[in-house]
This record gives C-alpha cells, structure tokens and sequence, in this order.
C-alpha cells in the first residue's frame, strides 16, 4: 500500500489525506444584472425573428462565454457598421452608441435593434439636456470605454470633458465655471465617484448634477456585497472579463475593504489555486459574468479542498427591462 505524510507528519494510505478546509464565502447579489439579462436577450430574440446571421456591434457584453454562446446561436460580433450588410439587422451593445451610429444605421436604411441598458440611456438623456441647456458636461469615467464612448457622442465632438481622476477633476477648466454639469459612468467605483464629485463641487460650486453618481443600482449592490465580506476573506475572486469595467471595480474594492489578496479571473480554469491563500475564499462576480461560472469555480474547489458555502446577501434585486418594441410583440 503506497502511502503519504499529513501537514501533521501523521502516515496516511495514498488517496486518504484529509483535504485542506475551505470556506468561501459567496457575494450576493453578483452576476448578471437586468440591463446584460436584457441585451442578450435581444440577440436571442433577434435570431428567432430574423434567422441568422444577426450582426452584433461590438461585444454585446463584455464576457467571452456570453458572446461566444451567442455566436454558436448565429450572431456575428463586429467593431464597425461598415461591416454589417444592409440587408441583414444589426444590434447596438448594452453600452451604448454615439448618435452618429443610429444616425448612419438609418441612412443605409438597415434594421437596427439597439440594446442599449436603459439605465445608460439614462445617463444620454441627461447629458444631452445639460447641453441643450448652455451647460458645459463633465463626464466622469475610463477614457475609450465603449460606455465613455457613446455617452461623450451624445453631444458635438469636443463639447464634454472626460474626468477620470481626482487629480483631474483638480486640473479640469470648463469654459465657465458657472454653467457646468456633470454625468457619470455607470459602473464605476462608487467611493471614488464620490471623492471625484466631491473636488468637483467644491472648485465649481454652482455646478449640476444627478443627486447621487449615475452608478447603477447593480454595480451599487455588487460593490456593496463585497464590501460586507471582504474584510473576514484571506483572498477574493472576482469572475469577469478583463474589459469588464464594474468587474475590475470589485477587484479595487475587495482590496480596500480589507482582503490582502483579489484577483479578476475568467473562469475556473483560470484559477492559480496555489495563489488562493487562508482559508476563507471570497466570491462574486460582475455584472456580465454568468452565474454558471461561480458554479463551476466552487465545484472546482471541492477538487482540492474541503469546502462549505456561505452565501451572504446585502439586498434582493428586483429590476427588470423590458425588450425593445421591435422585438417585443
Ligand atoms: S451594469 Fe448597470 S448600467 Fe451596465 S448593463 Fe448592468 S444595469 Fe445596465
């Protein structure tokens, strides 16, 4: 009989070693919110009414298992207009587009579904009202994201100004300090979109804006969930795509609130568990990730360790979207 050594120096028969315990405590709400539920749904929908192939701008999500189940479906991911044929519809991602898309969409005459989360479109009207009104926007958020983007092309070329950081909200110079606005990205990180404004008001007090951030309510529950159990967590993994912004910020905020180590990881196989360090793992996910993946994490725990679950949860979320007209009869 082949045998082993324990951590203890106890001899055991090879195959008998206690496994080492793991207690992973799951964030909740995580995964999935309504606006990513809803824009795949729209690709769905579109190829049941349209057949395939259905074009997709830019990545729906950004979550490769997302969009690579989608294009098993029909659809056909692309970066530009140009590459879309005029007889075949195409979508918008739940970013959002600049009006220049829509607008050139309608010239060609193509069928366009736009799947923009509401929420973002949100943030369009906003800041388009703030314009119509004389008012210089600021808009703070992460230059050449695909949200950042569309929001900065609701309004004419060079009339917004992008505030990314504390430091720049210092630097920034509207034309007049008096008649200023400001919108938000929706997934940033909500304590530094507060010490962002926070400068921001004080150098323009006359400045306007949205009561709170326009940080969504999941990306608000997702930080908050993570928040309650960072600091009892020997390290953190986050499911999500390295272009996924509310991701990235659960990383930051799992880090701040006290765990020492936080990783972003894709998927299981992703997973160096030799980095995986304590015995109290924490787990989320971001807005686009499936929860589908967490499953497949913890099943690959219980490979090594030997693991129970906690799931601890900050609020129940309730929000859902309706889908566009086009595709809702
Ligand atoms: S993270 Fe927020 S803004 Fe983005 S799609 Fe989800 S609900 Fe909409």
């Amino acid at each position: 009989m082949q045998e082993q050594k324990t951590q203890a120096g106890q001899v055991v028969a090879l195959g008998t070693m206690p496994r080492p315990k793991l207690r992973i405590l799951l964030a909740a709400p995580r995964g999935f919110c309504a606006g990513v539920e809803r824009a795949v749904a729209v690709v769905e929908r579109a190829l049941t009414k349209f057949g395939s192939p259905v074009y997709v701008r830019h990545e729906i999500v950004h979550n490769r298992h997302v969009v690579d189940a989608l294009r098993a479906k029909g659809a056909v991911f692309v970066e530009d207009l140009d590459e879309v044929p005029v007889d075949r519809p195409v979508v918008f991602s739940a970013h959002g587009v600049p009006k220049s898309v829509p607008a050139e969409a309608t010239a060609r005459r193509m069928t366009y579904i736009d799947a923009t989360c509401p929420l973002v479109s949100k943030v369009h009207v906003e800041a388009e009202r703030h314009y119509r009104a004389g008012r210089q926007v600021i808009l703070i958020g992460h230059a050449n994201h695909p949200e950042v983007v569309g929001t900065m092309g609701q309004v004419p070329q060079g009339a917004m100004l992008l505030v990314q950081s504390t430091t720049e909200a210092e630097q920034v110079e509207p034309a007049d300090p008096d008649c200023i606005a400001y919108v938000t990205q929706t997934t940033l990180s909500v304590d530094d979109a507060e010490a962002i404004v926070a400068v921001l008001r004080r150098r323009f007090p006359a400045i306007v804006g949205p009561r709170k951030e326009d940080i969504c309510y999941a990306t608000t529950n997702r930080q908050s969930a993570v928040k309650a159990i960072a600091p009892r967590c020997d390290s953190f993994l986050v499911v999500g795509a390295p272009a996924s912004s509310n991701a990235n910020r659960l990383v930051e905020v799992a880090l701040k609130a006290g765990c020492p180590a936080a990783a972003l990881i894709e998927s299981a196989a992703a997973i160096d568990w030799s980095r995986v360090t304590g015995s109290v793992l924490g787990l989320t996910a971001g807005a686009s990730a499936p929860d589908r993946l967490v499953e497949e994490i913890i099943a690959a725990a219980r490979t090594r360790y030997d693991v129970t679950v906690e799931e601890i949860s900050v609020t129940a979320e309730t929000v859902s979207f309706s889908l566009p007209r086009l595709l809702s009869a």
